[in-house]
């Protein structure tokens, strides 16, 4: 899950390798540190903590000196964060630096291997094995020596490798994890992630599953796993640099909280013709009438994402739907088959899980639909089909904005699928896609809802622990609305059903706990307020997220935050904006690190 970046050119390298890692950081960032072939030897200046600690010790990129070189930032799996862990990893002799993201599966028995053979091992980390593997292959051929060790890892991995006889080359390989090769003038790149290098060039190669690329200043050449060369299409970005900067805000977060109408937007309006939803997915009217099921598989956010939508695709669809997380939708024998459509739901199209998802209901006879934010992603290109969301590059761990797209890629969909089925009338249809089409811009009115929010922040800051409840598409949103409140402000959040109360977690309910009640669906709203005034009668303090025409509850509620009126499926788009303020103002008020929380990072790249 950290980020890699390298570089090969003209210019000094350690400059360019700092500012990469800046823009990866987000992906892990326990230590950095780089590997630069210095004229005379692999020099590498590595340390625990953020990339502040090496930007420091580097004196700003000022050393060390070179036009060559590899850089990491690490989300520790194997070792605590350390010195001595962080990348990049060195072979004994130091002529081999590698950084790696993923985890080697089979790498004990490697080092027990290798310790027989005479190798000492430093570090506690599963990349060491890679570098010593490395050099203990190593005859001289740098592209011989990358199949043979390609042959023998198992488990995920994006390497970069430096070789201290091939000082004009970096060798990059992956399996299950993302890496690119960025393509410039007389220059060339490898990144994580193409946030990394936009600055440099638009122009990428995506890597694909064991495949070898050798990265030189005057061009790149890839390879397959047994050492026959590849012909790798050129793919172009256009991905805006100016969306991976701040630009006056204080936080990525909060910036990103506010790029959400435009982002839905961009989402939306391209896919409505002539009120028409047009998808550009190859999924005729007749495939969709062949599924008997649906399945979503996902992680975190992109998972609730899931729990909205299955409401909405049951609903309009009346085809039964079954949302599953992606790590237990792998390993629990699904019931899936070639009338099985299986929707995987990922920000970053890299999530291993949702990946091992997708392969598991390929692997089934399903068609798989994807709905991913970063074109040519793992996800993305083994789907059947994706449908992008246009989210831009979020560069905050807590997602926002990719959110609010994957919701409103879904919506598209399962209008386009009711239709198809007609299991809605025609009328029910332009309904529909009016409620979808007026959404941005109800969004960006949900928005002056920040100082009402902060303002209740204020008054909930210290709770040790929040309650969030609601019915249906209120309920999908609560649970996205406590998971942000846990990643930002470490508070102990949870939400439940608004039925599921008294069955539990009612006996929490303590003087002064806060509770969150979402009732926006006018159908639920009086059973929802059943629920707040149980919690009422036990002391809560109350908050609700009501429609804007919501008849008054001051009585229940201390604090009553009203969204617009909308469709009530799509709700979730609308009421999800003050949780995201609330997490934002009490995680700001409790002093915490809200683009990059504490042991998480954004891209979940292993298992
Ligand atoms: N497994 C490696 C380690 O713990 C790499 C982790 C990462 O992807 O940052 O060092």
């Amino acid at each position: 899950m950290c980020g890699i970046v390298g570089y090969v050119g003209s210019r000094p390298v350690t400059p360019i390798l700092l500012d990469g890692l800046g823009k990866l950081e987000y992906r892990g960032y326990d230590s950095a540190g780089v590997a630069v072939w210095n004229g005379d030897r692999i020099e590498v200046e590595k340390a625990k903590g953020r990339l502040s600690v090496l930007r420091e010790n580097t004196c700003g990129g000022v050393h060390p000196v070179g036009c060559i070189g590899i850089g990491h930032t690490r989300w520790a799996t194997h070792g605590k964060p350390s010195d001595i862990n962080s990348h990049p990893q060195t072979s004994g002799t130091g002529r081999t630096a590698v950084v790696h993201n993923g985890i080697i599966e089979n790498y004990y028995e490697l080092r027990q291997y290798l310790i027989s053979q005479g190798v000492q091992f430093v570090s506690d980390t599963d990349t060491e094995v890679v570098a010593q593997l490395f050099e203990y292959y190593y005859n001289g051929d740098l592209l011989a020596t990358a199949t043979r060790v390609v042959g023998v890892l198992e488990g995920s991995y994006a390497l970069g490798i430096l070789n201290a006889d091939h000082p004009d080359t970096m060798v990059a390989l992956r399996r299950d994890a993302p890496l690119l090769v960025g393509v410039g003038e007389g220059e060339n790149f490898i990144a994580s992630d193409v946030a990394a290098i936009l600055k440099y060039t638009r122009d990428v190669y995506y890597i694909d599953d064991k495949e070898i690329a050798l990265v030189r200043k005057q061009g790149v050449e890839v390879y397959d796993q047994y050492g026959r060369k590849v012909d790798k299409e050129l793919r172009h970005v256009d991905w805006d640099v100016q969306a991976a900067e701040k630009g006056g805000y204080e936080h990525f977060f909060l910036k990103e909280i506010m790029e959400q109408p435009e982002a839905v937007r961009a989402t939306i309006s391209p896919r409505i013709k002539n009120g028409r939803v047009e998808l550009e997915i190859p999924l005729s009217d007749e495939d969709i009438r062949k599924f008997d099921k649906i399945y979503i598989a996902a992680c975190g956010s992109a998972y609730y994402v899931g729990v909205a939508a299955g409401y909405l695709l049951e609903e309009l669809l009346r085809v039964p739907t079954t949302v599953q997380l992606a790590s237990e939708f792998r390993y629990q024998n699904p019931i899936v088959d070639e009338k099985t459509l299986v929707i995987i739901i990922s920000q970053s199209g890299e999530t291993a899980d949702s990946r091992a998802a997708l392969r598991e209901a390929k692997s089934r006879g399903a068609t798989t639909l994807a709905v991913v934010n970063v074109v040519g992603s793992s996800i993305a290109r083994e789907a059947d089909m994706s449908l992008y969301t246009w989210a831009g590059p979020e560069i905050s761990v807590a997602t926002t904005k990719a959110y609010s797209t994957q919701l409103a890629a879904l919506y598209l969909l399962a209008i386009k699928m009711a239709d198809a089925r007609r299991s809605i009338t025609d009328e029910r249809y332009a309904e529909l896609v009016r409620a979808v089409e007026a959404l941005p811009t109800l969004i960006e009115r949900a928005l002056g809802i920040k100082e009402q929010v902060q303002q209740l922040a204020a008054k909930w800051f210290s709770a040790e622990h929040v309650f969030f409840i609601g019915r249906n598409t209120d309920y999908a949103v609560t649970l996205e609305g406590a998971l942000k409140l846990k990643e930002l402000s470490y508070t102990m959040s949870e939400a439940y059903a608004g039925g599921e109360l008294k069955h539990g977690p009612i006996s929490l309910i303590e003087d002064g706990t806060p509770v969150m009640a979402v009732m926006t669906g006018a159908r639920l709203f009086d059973k929802t307020l059943s629920n707040v005034k149980e919690v009422l009668a036990r002391g809560a303090s109350i908050a609700a997220i009501v429609g804007e025409s919501a008849r008054d509850i001051s009585t229940e509620a201390d604090c009553i935050l009203r969204v617009p009126d909308c469709e009530p499926l799509f709700s979730a788009s609308l009421s999800v904006i003050p949780l995201q303020f609330l997490a934002y103002y009490i995680a700001s008020l409790k002093g915490c690190d809200i683009d990059k929380p504490r042991n998480l990072a954004k891209s979940v790249t292993v298992e």
